[in-house]
């Protein structure tokens, strides 16, 4: 989502006439395009910005600005006006669209711009990208995110769930195939909750699917990310079912323990996740699926971390992304007792990593 935000970002900079560097050295702006989802996230901000201090000396013309969900964070947003004030635009996620504004305002009074807003206005259409790859792109369907995981601080920084209408979506895509695009990736936090608006009437993400499937050209369309509580036979049958919609679900499970589960606010039982991988494998023959998992959330015992390890070996991922804990400050995992050692976590991490290389080396070997 970062990484296809920071197009439109140098979209934007490029309608305003600047190109790209192969430097920072070289540059008269820099933007960071911030991520919070981990601590590792921002400390990496920080020691960035302490790397970009020097330049700025050598060059007080040189423009830094800072955007995305860390500066979204009231906390984060206080820390780098009154910490760095060497950088001279600071903005959120919901006021992203008026990054050129800034930059004028940043022009014409020397002063700097410090703009976070609390709320997500409407989706905004008509961003211009500048587009890394030429066979692949991202097409965002959706910002936000309503579900409220414990642990997890998207909600906060990105705000409520809004669905672009299909309309513009559909007709990016054709765009994007008709000048030689070869691969779409559709985003959105939890994509299976989309609702476009049609007419009054809403469009949910199996027909969305299914329209851009009937499309012209040669492409494949990918999607990420389904929550299991809410990937339904409908889009099941969509993937099965549309030639030009590629056979790979990323389907985060986040643990294998019922009761870490519970005190996630996943909404799902292990029991329930596998059964909804055994079905997604019955229709979506060679389906490749890929995971998330956190080990060490608060509270989390040897039995819980075992039943995890249990449904790694059961659920024979394609790929799994494996994270550490880490404390988000206002998240209600923030809050809960029993927090995990840190040599712990690294232990569980390790043998669940070593768990995962195992379930790969034997699918590779069936191959
Ligand atoms: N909406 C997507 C992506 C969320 S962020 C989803 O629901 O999957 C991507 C992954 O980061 C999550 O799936 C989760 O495994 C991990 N993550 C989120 N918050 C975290 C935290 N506080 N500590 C460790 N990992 C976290
Ligand atoms: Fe975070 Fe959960 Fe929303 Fe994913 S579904 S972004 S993990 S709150």
């Amino acid at each position: 989502m970062n990484e296809h935000e920071s197009e439109k970002l140098a979209g934007f900079l490029t309608e305003e006439n600047y190109e790209a560097t192969e430097s920072s050295a070289a540059a008269d702006v820099i933007v960071l395009n911030t991520c919070c989802v981990r601590a590792g996230a921002e400390n990496k901000v920080y020691s960035r910005l302490g790397v970009l201090q020097p330049l700025k000396r050598l060059k007080p013309s040189l423009i830094i600005a800072v955007c995305g969900c860390m500066a979204q964070n009231a906390e984060a947003f206080e820390t780098l006006k009154t910490r760095f004030p060497y950088v001279d635009i600071v903005f959120g996620t919901h006021n992203f669209d008026k990054f050129r504004e800034f930059l004028k305002r940043r022009a014409e009074t020397g002063g700097r711009v410090l703009e976070r807003e609390e709320e997500g206005g409407p989706v905004c259409e008509g961003g211009v990208y500048r587009r890394a790859d030429k066979n692949r792109a991202y097409v965002n369907i959706m910002y936000g995110c309503d579900n409220f995981c414990s642990y997890c601080i998207v909600p906060y920084v990105r705000g409520r769930e809004r669905s672009r209408r299909p309309e513009p979506i559909l007709q990016e895509i054709a765009e994007l195939t008709a000048r030689g695009c070869r691969e779409i990736t559709l985003l959105g936090q939890n994509v299976n909750s989309y609702r476009g608006e049609e007419n009054g009437a809403a469009v949910g993400f199996p027909e969305l699917l299914r329209r851009i499937d009937g499309l012209p050209g040669a492409f494949e369309v990918a999607f990420m990310t389904s929550h299991p509580k809410d990937l339904s036979a409908e889009t099941i049958a969509a993937v099965a079912e549309c030639p030009k919609v590629k056979k790979e679900i990323h389907l985060p499970a986040q643990s294998g323990s019922d009761a870490v589960l519970a005190a996630m606010n996943r909404n799902y039982t292990a029991a329930e996740y596998l059964a909804l991988l055994d079905r997604i494998r019955a229709e979506i023959p060679n389906c490749a699926v890929s995971g998330d998992i956190i080990v060490g959330f608060p509270g989390e015992s040897e039995s819980d971390f075992a039943a995890t390890l249990d449904l790694v070996k059961r659920a024979r991922f394609s790929n799994l992304f494996m994270f550490m804990f880490s404390e988000r400050p206002g998240t209600p995992a923030a809050r809960m007792p029993d927090k995990i050692p840190i040599a712990v976590k690294k232990r569980r991490l390790n043998e669940l990593i070593a768990i995962q290389r195992e379930v790969v080396n034997r699918l590779n070997k069936r191959e």
